[in-house]
């Protein structure tokens, strides 16, 4: 084995639900090709953070790719805005932000602008937009999401976050944290331009038409995850494998270009539930043919929990698990399947349970788990592990991994 394949699904693990008769959606979906090969290999569960740390996804994959989230986390926002395709600069302070619904006091009546569709046309809106000589560069992304970056000299991401992430409330002002001059100007740049959102958004003839069909306007932008750009050393220094994900949503194809990944765009690849796993599966075996690491993320399982539907995420999971019997006869490959995080979909939110893994491959160590859920991976030979540990028990399973000590 040369390669290493890494399925991430999002938000996988889950707690037991009554309406799946005491399961957790992985255990209860019908999955012969997840269980064949965890019965191949090892299982363990993962805290892809930290033990009790509820982790974003952000943060979780890091750890998953071998970067400890504690050096080098730098807010959300300058991973959300390089997945859309944004080339940030240094001194550049980059935010991610939804496409939400206020009502004339401020108030935000819908978070999400009723899921709408396609944002794309009111970005358009945007273009070359100034505010004191900092440029603002926005980009749509699935959905109601956009990335916003603001370029100019004298910025500083430590601000708070404008978004107060629930609804019935008002849009916040940010506020600078720690009351440096940088950090001050660019929270008044910020509030200036939420403030314009609301002005130029509710004069876009898309909007009008939303509420003539009786949906929620995009009349807001709610803004956070403020952050600058860290360094990080390329994941092909690291452990010498050439990289390529293949994702629909932006956070992941961000996260995965950062780290010197190619980026494999897949038609059908949405990042939602609707996603064509078969064309995800096979551009990532097609990646193969350049490449010797592939990270496939599937997003459709998180999305689900969230919306509190552990019946669709077990439909997810068996939409997926059929995908992948286009992986069942590779032998020059090291599987490894795992989550960024645990998603209760009960609750509708991030847990910090850890998440089931599996790694598969030829000659290695087995167990004696042949069904993958939360429970065998409980008490499978992998134990519990850190995210970071993830990538050096992969690059020790190819014979890769240098010695320590003599
Ligand atoms: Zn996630």
């Amino acid at each position: 084995m040369e390669k290493i394949l890494l399925v991430v699904f999002d938000g996988l693990g889950d707690r037991p639900v009554s309406v799946l008769n005491g399961k957790t959606p992985l255990e209860a979906a019908v999955k012969p090709n997840l269980d064949a090969l965890a019965a191949r290999g090892m299982v363990g569960l993962v805290h892809t953070v930290g033990v009790g740390i509820r982790p974003g996804s952000d943060v979780a994959h890091l750890g998953l790719l071998g970067y400890d989230p504690h050096k080098y986390y730098c807010g959300r926002g300058p991973f959300e805005a390089a997945g859309y395709g944004l080339d940030l600069a240094p001194g550049d302070v980059a935010m991610r932000g939804n496409f939400g619904t206020v009502d004339k006091d401020m108030v935000i009546t819908d978070r999400r602008a009723g899921r709408i569709d396609d944002a794309s046309e009111l970005v358009k809106a945007f273009d070359g937009m100034e505010i004191d000589g900092v440029k603002i560069l926005l980009k749509a992304g699935v959905g109601h999401r956009v990335a916003v970056v603001f370029r100019g000299p004298g910025l500083d991401s430590g601000i708070t976050e404008p978004d107060p992430h629930r609804t019935g409330v008002k849009v916040r002002e940010a506020e600078p944290v720690g009351g440096g001059p940088a950090a001050r100007a660019t929270a008044g740049i910020v509030n200036r331009f939420i403030r314009k959102t609301r002005e130029i958004l509710s004069g876009q003839p898309l909007n009008a038409k939303r509420m003539e069909m009786g949906l929620p306007p995009a009349n807001i932008i709610l803004l956070r995850g403020p952050g600058m750009l860290a360094k990080f050393p390329p994941f092909a220094d690291r452990f010498g494998m050439k990289a390529a994900c293949v994702a629909g949503a932006g956070l992941y194809k961000g996260i995965s270009r950062l780290l010197g990944f190619d980026i494999i765009s897949v038609p059908g690849a949405t990042g939602k539930p609707d996603t064509d796993v078969s064309a995800k599966v096979q551009a990532a075996l097609t990646a193969f043919g350049t490449h010797q690491f592939v990270f496939l993320h599937l997003k459709g399982t998180d999305v689900l929990a969230e919306d509190k539907n552990p019946l669709g995420k077990k439909e997810f999971i068996e939409k997926a698990d059929k995908a992948f019997g286009l992986l069942m006869d590779r032998k020059d490959m090291l599987i490894a399947v795992t989550g960024d995080h645990s998603t209760a979909s009960a609750l509708g939110m991030h847990t910090a349970d850890p998440v089931p893994l599996l790694i598969s491959g030829t000659d290695i160590r087995t167990d004696r788990c042949g069904s993958f859920g939360e429970t065998g991976c409980a008490a499978g030979s992998l134990g519990h592990i850190m995210g970071v540990n993830l990538m050096p028990v992969l690059i020790d399973q190819l014979g890769k991994a240098p010695l320590y000590g003599a």
